[in-house]
C-alpha cells in the first residue's frame, strides 16, 4: 500500500462557501469542512468572529459579508490561537482584536511555531501566504467572561471561556437573546476533531457540559454543517464527546498494559473509522490527535509545541 499524503498536503480540491444568515443580523460562513466564520452586527458596529489563514482568504468572506452590511468591524474575536484562524486578521482592518489571557499567552509561546507547522500541514488554506503581515496579537484579552453590548434591542454578546478544550485557551460566542453559539473547534459537526494541542479529559467532561448548559438552538461549530434546533445542537456536542471518550478508552486501554503507540492509534483508528472516518479531515488529525493524548495519558500537562519537524516525525511513525 503507497503511502499515505502528509497531512491535508494532497487536499487540493476547493470548498464552496456559503453565507447563512441565522437570525437578523447573525451570520455564518460554512465551506464544506473548511473552517467556519462568523459576524454579529450591533446597531453601528460589525463583531466578527475568526479570520481564516491569510488577508487574501479574509477578503473573499468579507466581500460576501459587505452583501449584507457595510458596518465598520469593531471588534475581531479569535476563538483560539491556530493559524488558520487568526493569520488573516489584519483584512478586517478592526479596531479591537479579543481573544482569551490564554490564547495570547499561547500566540507569544508557540504563535510562530504553529504556523510553519499549520502551513505544511493544510498548504491549501494559506492562500498567497505572503499577504500574511506578522503574527496577529490580540490587543483586548479577558480571562473568564466579556459582553459586548450590541445597542438597539440587539441583546448582547457574551465571550466566554468555558474550560480547556480543543486547546488551553478556547472561548464561545454566545447570543443568549438570539440563542445561537459560535462554539469555534471545541464542537464539530459531522467533522472530525483536531486534538493535537487539547486537554481530552476537561473537554470531554465539563467544558462541553457547560456548553450545552446555553441550551442554544443554533450552534456553528469549527468545521462542517450548522447545527439548527435543540436536537441537532445536542447531536453535534454529543458526537464531540463520543469521539474524545472513544479516544480515552482506545489509547488508554493500550497505554495502561504497556502497548506502543502505534498500536494505541490502530486501535483508535479501528474504533473511530466507522463512524468517522468519511469526515473531513480525519486522516489527517489522527496521529496528532493521539500523540497528544499519549502525552497526556503520560502525565504531560500541557501539549508539547508542533513544529514542522516533529509533525513529520509523528506522521511517519504512525501513518507512514
Ligand atoms: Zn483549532
Amino acid at each position: 500500500m503507497a503511502a499515505k499524503p502528509f497531512a491535508s498536503s494532497a487536499d487540493l480540491g476547493v470548498k464552496e462557501q456559503t453565507l447563512e444568515v441565522l437570525a437578523d443580523g447573525v451570520y455564518a460562513l460554512t465551506a464544506e469542512g473548511d473552517p467556519n466564520l462568523g459576524a454579529i452586527e450591533g446597531e453601528d458596529f460589525l463583531v466578527c468572529f475568526e479570520a481564516l489563514a491569510t488577508p487574501v482568504a479574509a477578503r473573499r468572506w468579507l466581500a460576501k459579508l459587505r452583501e449584507h452590511t457595510d458596518k465598520p468591524v469593531r471588534y475581531l474575536v479569535l476563538s483560539h490561537y491556530h493559524a488558520v484562524r487568526v493569520l488573516g486578521a489584519s483584512a478586517f482592518d478592526a479596531e479591537v482584536i479579543v481573544s482569551s489571557e490564554q490564547t495570547r499567552h499561547l500566540i507569544e509561546e508557540r504563535g510562530q511555531q504553529d504556523w510553519e507547522s499549520e502551513y505544511g500541514r493544510m498548504p491549501r488554506l494559506f492562500e498567497e501566504p505572503e499577504s500574511i503581515p506578522g503574527l496577529t496579537w490580540p490587543t483586548m484579552t479577558f480571562r473568564d467572561k466579556l459582553t459586548i453590548e450590541l445597542g438597539g434591542d440587539r441583546g448582547e454578546l457574551v465571550l466566554e471561556f468555558l474550560g480547556r478544550g480543543h486547546t488551553e485557551g478556547d472561548i464561545v460566542a454566545w447570543l443568549p437573546k438570539q440563542e445561537i453559539v459560535f462554539a469555534g473547534d471545541l464542537v464539530e459537526s459531522q467533522a472530525a476533531l483536531y486534538t493535537g494541542d487539547a486537554f481530552h479529559f476537561d473537554w470531554a467532561a465539563g467544558t462541553l457540559d457547560r456548553i450545552k448548559a446555553l441550551r442554544a438552538s443554533q450552534l456553528v461549530g469549527g468545521r462542517g454543517r450548522i447545527a439548527r434546533g435543540r436536537d441537532e445542537v445536542d447531536a453535534a456536542i454529543e458526537q464531540t464527546r463520543d469521539f474524545l471518550l472513544t479516544m480515552q478508552r482506545t489509547v488508554g486501554d493500550v497505554h495502561r498494559s504497556g502497548g506502543t503507540l502505534k498500536q494505541a492509534f490502530e486501535a483508535t483508528h479501528a474504533a473511530l473509522a466507522p463512524e468517522y472516518g468519511s469526515w473531513p479531515i480525519f486522516e489527517h488529525c489522527l496521529p496528532f490527535d493521539v500523540q497528544r493524548l499519549w502525552d497526556e495519558l503520560s502525565g504531560i500537562e500541557r501539549p508539547v509545541i508542533w513544529t514542522a519537524e516533529r509533525d513529520r516525525q509523528v506522521w511517519d511513525e504512525l501513518q507512514g
